[in-house]
């Protein structure tokens, strides 16, 4: 075992009430504390909980998986040490406050991450993600000339465009 998650709080299906999923987020926490491991952690429409939580626990370390939020949730995660992870919702989003929160990420605090089978990035959206369609694979990266055949021509170049809008999300 390498990490303890996904978990977290999720208020979008609600499907489990807040009490329940507090009970079961400290659990883990508790236990990552005790096995010395770091956490991934799901959080949806539920940053204010899930911060009043996470203060609770200082040493707790990890990555929140999948970042949708904007530069405060960002600034907030960072606060805290956490890694952040991007995935294939960043190849084709408009919405400023994740463009924003994205161009702020430092590299060094930066994940990359397919959520396969869900979220495939642009070339692919709306697709079943494999992971050797996603930025955190090689194979998503444009193949060299050498390798990538006439057949690959459209597809590199669509991958191309979502990595370069990637690129730009970095550099603002
Ligand atoms: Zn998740």
């Amino acid at each position: 075992m390498v990490a303890i998650g996904e978990c977290g709080l999720d208020y979008y299906r609600r499907r489990t009430s807040p009490e329940v999923q507090e009970k079961a987020l400290r659990f883990q926490l508790e236990l990552a504390g005790e096995l010395s491991l770091p956490l991934s952690f799901h959080v949806r429409d539920a940053f204010p909980d899930f911060w009043a939580i996470l203060y609770d626990y200082p040493t707790a370390r990890g990555v929140l998986h999948c970042f949708t939020a904007g530069p405060d949730e960002l600034r907030a995660a960072l606060d805290h040490g956490l890694y952040v992870a991007l995935n294939g919702i960043m190849t084709f989003t408009k919405e400023e406050y994740q463009l924003e929160a994205a161009r702020q990420l430092p590299l060094d605090r930066l994940l990359l991450e397919t959520d396969s089978p869900y979220l495939a990035p642009a070339p692919v959206r709306g697709r079943r993600n494999d992971p050797p369609m996603s930025p955190p694979s090689p194979t998503f990266w444009p193949a060299s000339r050498r390798n990538r055949g006439r057949a690959g021509g459209r597809h590199h170049r669509q991958r191309r465009a979502a990595v370069q809008n990637l690129i730009l999300v970095r550099r603002g």
